[in-house]
């Protein structure tokens, strides 16, 4: 059976997403796509595809079996909704959506429907590295975590990046990657500021340090940048009563000659996860093929919101912010798969 997938956003992920369903991924085939600029969809269009109009009339298209939203965060609520009111699988690109308040209308409507629906592309739960990393720390083979050490360093950002988004936008994923590390939530948040790197933009606070408690203890620091200039540097490393677990310096070879070693750092995310977002949407393929989802759910992407929208007013305040989260609905007490 073939999943026919309608992709609303057509900018720099919304393209990379559909390369991949359609040349890369098995069991789908790109039926429909959107865009706010239809000229883009247009050019993004593969063969046999429908280019429509408006998001809403690609939800609608009898042809379209599950939804992939790749539009800008802000939107992504609009579409979100529409697709659970079609009973309709949605993909939808981290952020869930912007702001707490736009989380949960998300969520009553999924909870009022009664099945999941909506599936929030965490991809780096599906990165072999952090698996990895997760399954020394479950496993125990580090003992009991105490901390993680993580940085997210971005060689830059394009020009719409605004300052916020260095938290809403980048530590975000951090922020998944602690929950879903150590299966708990995000107590409160604190935000340092460092020394101002002179490469950062008028108004930014680049880079910045974004502490974590976790409710069982474990604290996790992020270091997070956007002009890091050398490449795109992911780094975790766990420490536990017994040892430290760390992700792997480089997927590809370490070449050693000459009295030295090098390797190469990845140009950006797009290098870094590739294989992520492989194994992310072919899970979700797969899954919604079988009548079912996959990944992180709406709880995990409000939980995400909410402790970004802390971590905002920690950066304002300068002071510790408690995060405050929803009692977790019944329908995400299973764990997310
Ligand atoms: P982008 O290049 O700006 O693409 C977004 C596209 O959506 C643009 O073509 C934009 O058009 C279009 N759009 C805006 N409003 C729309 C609407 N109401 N309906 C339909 N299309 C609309 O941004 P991007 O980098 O691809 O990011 C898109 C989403 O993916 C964001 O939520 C981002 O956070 C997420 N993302 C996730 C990862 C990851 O690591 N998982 C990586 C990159 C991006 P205009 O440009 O004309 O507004």
């Amino acid at each position: 059976m073939t999943l026919n997938v309608g992709v609303i956003g057509t900018g720099m992920i919304g393209q990379d997403h559909i390369r991949r369903l359609s040349r890369v991924l098995s069991g789908v085939r790109v039926a429909a796509m959107t865009d706010v600029d239809l000229t883009r969809a247009r050019a993004a269009a593969v063969e046999g595809a429908t280019v429509h109009e408006s998001g809403q009339a690609l939800i609608a298209d009898p042809d379209v079996d599950a939804v992939l939203v790749t539009s800008w965060g802000p939107t992504h609520e609009e579409y979100v909704l529409a697709g659970i009111a079609a009973g309709k699988q949605v993909f939808c690109e981290k952020p869930l959506a912007p702001t707490r308040a736009a989380c949960e209308r998300i969520m009553d409507a999924e909870v009022a429907g009664g099945r999941r629906l909506v599936s929030v592309g965490f991809m780096r739960r599906y990165d072999a590295q952090y698996r990895a990393l997760k399954a020394a720390v479950t496993g125990g083979e580090i003992g009991a975590p105490l901390l993680m050490h993580a940085a997210h360093r971005n060689p830059s950002v394009p020009d719409t990046y605004t300052s916020d988004m260095i938290i809403s936008d980048t530590a975000v994923h951090d922020v998944d990657v602690a929950r879903w590390m150590f299966d708990d939530e995000v107590a409160a948040v604190t935000v340092l500021k460092p020394r101002v790197s002179a490469k950062a933009k008028a108004g930014f606070h680049d880079p910045l340090f974004v502490l974590l408690e976790m409710a069982n203890g474990v604290l996790v620091d992020v270091e997070a940048s956007v002009n890091a200039g050398f490449g795109y540097d992911i780094r975790g490393e766990v420490v536990g009563e017994d040892g430290t677990a760390e992700l792997s310096e480089s997927a590809g070879a370490v070449v050693k000659r000459a009295g030295s070693y090098a390797g190469r750092v990845p140009r950006d995310w797009r290098e870094r996860f590739v294989h992520a977002f492989d194994a992310e949407l072919q899970a979700w393929i797969d899954a919604v093929t079988g009548g079912d989802t996959s990944g992180p759910s709406v709880w995990d992407g409000y939980a995400a919101t909410v402790v970004c929208e802390t971590g905002l007013a920690a950066l304002r305040s300068d002071a510790r912010e408690p995060v405050v989260l929803r009692d977790v609905p019944d329908l995400y007490k299973e764990p997310s798969r």
